[in-house]
């Protein structure tokens, strides 16, 4: 069975360990650095990415999260993509690099700060999994404003990006462990 590391410092890592689980992998709650190296991917999940940096930079993950970065799958969602964007404003903090996506925090306003809605994913998207919409979960979630070469958008909100693949990364402004819907970790292992 595939080990994925969820990044667990804050946020929701213990929903992705259950879709993991769910989708047939076995989850590894990460804290260390130590246990990088006992995992084939990486899901960084939600929360506030504004205190994860500090918890990475606090615990000294922060270096070996980029290597880890620079070798093998990682998985963000909504805080996760904004850690994993090359750029990122409103307002600008560090990022990993690891996809090159330019992101907007909190971009969708008060109104729809939280909403619950139904994508109709790109073609490629429901070949690579399943046929059929899929339901998404915003939580005061980024926009992504800008896909730089070799990122492919495989599911649009409002046509922007929401969930976008580049190399072996994966990023979504969502939240897929919120659902019961596995395809979007089911895709993610695929690259494992
Ligand atoms: N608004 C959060 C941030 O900027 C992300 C929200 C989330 O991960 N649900 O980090």
């Amino acid at each position: 069975m595939k080990r994925v590391g969820v990044l667990s410092l804050q946020g929701d890592f213990a929903a992705h360990g259950a879709a993991l689980a769910r989708a047939g992998a076995e989850p590894v709650y990460i804290r260390e650095r130590e246990q990088f190296r006992a995992i084939d991917g990486l899901v960084i999940p939600g929360g506030e990415s504004t205190t994860m940096l500090k918890l990475l930079h606090q615990d000294g993950l922060m270096d070996a999260l980029a290597e880890f970065g620079r070798h093998k799958p990682v998985f963000g969602t909504c805080a996760g993509a904004i850690l994993m964007a090359t750029e990122v404003w409103n307002p600008a903090q560090e990022s990993l690099a690891l996809m090159d996506i330019a992101v907007e925090r909190n971009a969708y306003g008060r109104q729809i700060d939280s909403r619950v809605t139904v994508l109709d994913p790109e073609p490629e998207f429901q070949r690579r999994t399943a046929p059929g919409e899929l339901e998404a979960v915003f939580i005061r979630a980024p926009v992504i404003r800008r896909v730089n070469g070799g990122g492919k958008v495989l599911a649009r909100y409002r046509g922007d990006p929401v969930l976008v693949e580049q190399g072996r990364h994966l990023v979504a402004t969502f939240h897929p462990e919120l659902t019961a819907d596995s395809r979007v970790h089911a895709l993610f292992l695929e690259k494992l």
